[in-house]
């Protein structure tokens, strides 16, 4: 198995870790603006300009915001905090587009005070936005598509149409006119229907199904549409043994696609965004945890200071993430479960993964946390949520979230006692 490398050595992450105790997120601010430019180029083709809005729930920091921002990306809001987050990075709205599901009117509102692209999940959301803003629309307006069983999910997402996101087909034509009658101006459509996919082709065909629809649309109703958003889900090679998906191929073949069934067909410029949040900054970080405790009963055991309320995700899905202990890359390997100190007997962050074999002390970094890793922390077991350091290369860093404190985890509880 080819070892993933990190780009920090031993000695380097243990000065860090003399200053902010483990376990902490680490980003790596070089790669993130490299992969940034590098997702833009690939699309570099799109009439006015293509833009990835980056899924804030992946990595909800507005100082990593801040740097997608300057490398040319936009955000993809799905609730009131990601839109104050957006917000106070500088973000435009014009940049910002509002994708939620059951969304309440505070947050609509939120979205159109700060002129983000509004993504309306259902037919009836048409009436519920134009009553929230006071009796009127947004000029630009956005459906997003479920597409049912025209297209697979996958593991993560499901069935499409077992999905709750999104209007029918039928749906579709009647909410561009009924948005239409109420004033809107301007449409884009929108889809999501992968995560963590890693078969480029499966982008291919998402945009060509949008594409075709966008030409049913003008037939149907006669607007053309401004905008199509073929949402995120690009996935990454948690494991060793897979493969990046290829952002230049998939911005080629997409172009030819483009050039097939929008510009032949009369139906250019339309605008190709997507909303990719994983691949954008989930191989840039890494959990940085400390071995506490090794044990040897029926099985073989690693204990961190880190836990599933630091990463929920092989816990939760069972997901792989690679595991490598710094300056060991040549020790001799070992069979192990690789625990955290929940209550729960799925707070490994891997089982029966063969590793170099830590002592106790040693750092343990857990590999691609830089997407939906500390995002998805919680504090069961009054666990406090973790730092977030980013790494701007060799003795340069800086903390952009301080770790929690037990005032932080009791700041809700006004008892007469609790104090820390
Ligand atoms: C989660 C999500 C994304 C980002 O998905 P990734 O798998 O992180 O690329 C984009 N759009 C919507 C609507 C989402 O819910």
């Amino acid at each position: 198995m080819t070892e993933k490398t990190l780009p920090f050595s031993r000695d380097e992450l243990e000065s860090l870790a003399q200053q902010v105790p483990t376990p902490f997120h680490i980003y790596d601010e070089a790669a993130l603006r490299r992969n940034s430019k590098a997702f833009s180029q690939a699309f570099s083709w799109v009439p006015g300009g293509f833009r990835n809005h980056f899924a804030v729930k992946a990595l909800p920091n507005p100082y990593i915001l801040k740097i997608l921002h300057e490398e040319g990306m936009g955000a993809d809001c799905s609730s009131m905090a990601e839109l104050v987050l957006c917000q106070a990075a500088g973000i435009p709205g014009d940049h910002i587009v509002f994708t939620s599901n059951d969304t309440p009117a505070e947050e609509f509102r939120k979205a159109d005070e700060l002129g983000a692209l509004i993504n309306l999940d259902d037919l009836s959301h048409v009436r519920y936005l134009y009553d929230a803003l006071g009796g009127r629309l947004p000029e630009r307006l956005s459906f997003r598509y479920n597409p049912g069983p025209l297209k697979e999910g996958n593991a993560i997402i499901g069935k499409p149409e077992e999905a709750k996101y999104g209007l029918t087909r039928p749906q579709l034509f009647e909410a561009y006119q009924e948005a239409q009658r109420l004033g809107a101006k301007t449409f884009c459509l929108h889809t999501m229907v992968a995560s963590n996919e890693l078969n480029p082709d499966y982008f291919v065909e998402t945009a060509r199904l949008l594409f075709e629809l966008a030409g049913e649309i003008r037939q149907r109703t006669g607007i053309k549409l401004s905008e199509v958003n073929l949402g995120g889900g690009i996935g990454i090679p948690y494991h060793p043994s897979q493969t990046a998906v290829d952002l230049a191929y998939v911005g080629n073949k997409i172009h030819a696609a483009y050039q097939d069934l929008i510009e032949r067909k009369d139906l250019a410029p339309l605008r190709v965004v997507m909303e990719c949040g994983r691949v954008v900054t989930g191989p840039y970080g890494w959990l940085v945890t400390r071995v506490l405790h090794k044990k040897a009963i029926y099985k073989d055991y690693v204990g961190l200071d880190a836990s599933m309320a630091n990463l929920m995700r092989p816990g939760m899905y069972g997901a792989y993430h690679h595991i490598s202990v710094p300056g060991k890359e040549n020790a001799p390997r070992k069979v192990y479960d690789v625990t955290g100190s929940l209550c729960e007997n799925n707070d490994k962050f891997a089982i029966d993964r063969e590793i170099p074999d830590p002592a106790i002390g040693d750092l343990v970094v857990i590999h691609d946390t830089g997407a939906h890793g500390h995002a998805m922390g919680f504090n069961y077991n009054g666990k406090l949520r973790s730092a977030e350091v980013l790494w701007s290369g060799p003795g340069r860093w800086k903390v952009i979230r301080r770790a929690e404190t037990y005032a932080d985890l009791f700041a809700t509880l006004d008892f007469p006692g609790l104090k820390t």
